[in-house]
């Protein structure tokens, strides 16, 4: 078993103020596989006066000089994939395809992206008689989920370093070690004591005292809804800034007459992926009256061919969810489903044949799914699919879009087509015949997905501040209208 019992402050390990030893289940055999401190306020405190205390020089950086810290993490981070995809796999049951080709390669892209939205960065700009810039933000905190641990970890970390910010980052207490390794990243990268902290712990303990720190200018937060909304109310009375990326419900809109041999596969393949454990899958599938039986045959038979099995193995197979706690809630959903009256066309509750432990579940597809059911309302983050079917384009859009979710929403079907949808569907991201977004363009939520946008210039942007000078002379205002960045 992985014992990582301390905390990354201030450019060292040191002794977490915690006393309780959290244990992570490996999801394939339900037995312990990581330990780690489950830490506290006080852990809290060193690391926000850590950061706060490396804020004063690593704001005033140049931008050459934040590129190469980038350009080092990146070499560090190219040589710890293998240890990176292996961790993330034993602690959330990510199989190691998706891990190592992945998962693990994602968060990198999230270094390069930024470290390329940073050299062409307009750090000023000139608006009538003021100067408007682009300054550091002060210290962050990160706050991080389990299920693509490295991405939403990655997608935090690079642009808050890139603006000039200092952190401190609590990961999820179900997947740490890809934090850890991170961290090791950062000290062989030889980014500065202080710029970068980790304190593991879970929400209630690490979590809220960042959120609710006086000394915290900034809470970056992914993960659910309902602990988005506890983070925002805990950090609204010292008014920080709040970044939420939460929890989605992708529909997956199938247009009238689509080849759907050609379009599902590739729509479909979100549901399966990691299991179903992205906020972007896209699980309730709308499908024209006219087309739901062949919709229904394409689906069932992409479930079915599916295999479930160990994570550890290299293959084409998917993996268990992530703990005890996932596979109830989603036990719970399907059984929800067939109460309410859906039709199980494939999977359903209990494990699939020949697995008695593991928190594996079978790859599951529901028709006659009414839109108000729970298994069309709540987040699933399984591999379960739903087809519900409309009459016409306008029903099918006012379905798509009638969750509180708004993160994300798939097309399939005719890009032409597709095109005139796109802008009718309230969510931040719209996928057309596939689900994966593209790593430098923005990412975040509409409605109760969220706040602010990552990746990119747009993450960039958010983690800094704004400042408007006005009254500057004449020739520091026409020096600053081409300024690329400090220096
Ligand atoms: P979660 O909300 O349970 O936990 C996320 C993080 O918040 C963890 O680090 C947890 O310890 C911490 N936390 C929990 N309660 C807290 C509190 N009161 N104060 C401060 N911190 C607290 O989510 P999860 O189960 O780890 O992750 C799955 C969720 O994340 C899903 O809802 C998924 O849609 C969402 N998600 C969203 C995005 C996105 O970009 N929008 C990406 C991935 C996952």
């Amino acid at each position: 078993m992985k014992s990582y019992l301390k905390q990354y402050i201030d450019g060292a390990w040191v002794e977490s103020e915690g006393g309780t030893v959290y244990q992570v289940i490996d999801p394939s055999t339900e037995q312990p596989c990581t330990e780690i401190t489950l830490g506290t306020a006080a852990d809290v405190d060193k690391a926000v006066a850590a950061a706060r205390s490396a804020f004063e020089s690593w704001s005033q950086t140049s931008v050459q000089e934040r590129l190469d810290v980038l350009g080092r993490i990146m070499t560090e981070y190219k040589a710890r994939m293998p240890d990176l995809a292996k961790a993330m796999s034993q602690e959330m049951g990510a199989p190691m395809a998706l891990a190592s080709m992945a998962q693990a390669p994602t968060g990198l892209a999230h270094f390069s992206a930024t470290a390329k939205a940073l050299a062409a960065f307009e750090f000023s700009e000139v608006i009538g008689k003021a100067t408007v810039v682009h300054e550091p933000l002060g210290v962050v905190a990160m706050i991080t989920p389990w299920n693509w641990p490295l991405n939403q970890i990655c997608a935090k970390v690079a642009p808050a370093l890139a603006a000039g910010d200092t952190m401190i980052l609590k990961p999820s207490e179900e997947a740490p070690s890809c934090a850890v390794i991170l961290a090791e990243i950062m000290d062989a990268a030889g980014v500065p004591a202080g710029v970068f902290n980790l304190v593991n712990g879970d929400g209630p303990g690490v979590g809220a005292a960042l959120c609710s720190h006086r000394d915290v200018d900034m809470v970056s937060f992914t993960g659910s809804t309902r602990a988005g909304i506890a983070v925002a109310l805990a950090a609204a009375p010292t008014v920080k800034r709040v970044h939420q990326e939460l929890g989605g419900k992708a529909a997956n809109l199938v247009l009238e007459g689509s080849d759907l041999a050609a379009v599902l596969p590739p729509t479909v393949a979100g549901v399966l992926a990691n299991s179903g454990q992205s906020c972007i899958a896209p699980t309730r599938l709308l499908v024209h009256a006219s087309q739901v039986a062949e919709a229904t045959a394409i689906v069932k038979s992409m479930m079915e061919q599916t295999t479930v099995g160990d994570p550890a193995e290299m293959g084409q197979h998917i993996g268990p969810v992530v703990n005890k706690a996932q596979f109830d809630k989603i036990q719970g959903l399907i059984q929800s489903a067939i109460d309410e009256g859906a039709t199980l066309v494939t999977g359903g509750v209990g494990r699939p044949d020949g697995r008695n432990a593991g928190f594996y579940i079978q790859p599951t597809l529901f028709t006659d799914v009414r839109p108000d059911m729970r298994i069309a309302q709540e987040e699933t983050f399984g591999p379960v699919a739903t087809i519900t079917s409309y009459q016409d384009q306008d029903e099918g859009i006012r379905i798509a879009n009638a969750t509180e979710y708004g993160l994300s929403a798939t097309i399939s079907g005719d890009p032409t087509a597709a095109a005139k949808v796109a802008p009718r569907l309230r969510a931040g991201l719209v996928t057309i015949n596939s689900w994966s977004p593209d790593i430098g363009a923005p990412f975040g939520g509409y409605k109760q997905s969220g706040n602010g946008r990552e990746n990119g210039r747009y993450g960039l942007t958010d983690f800094m501040e704004v400042k408007t000078i006005t009254g500057l002379p004449g020739d520091v205002r026409e020096a600053s209208r081409r300024k690329p960045g400090p220096d």
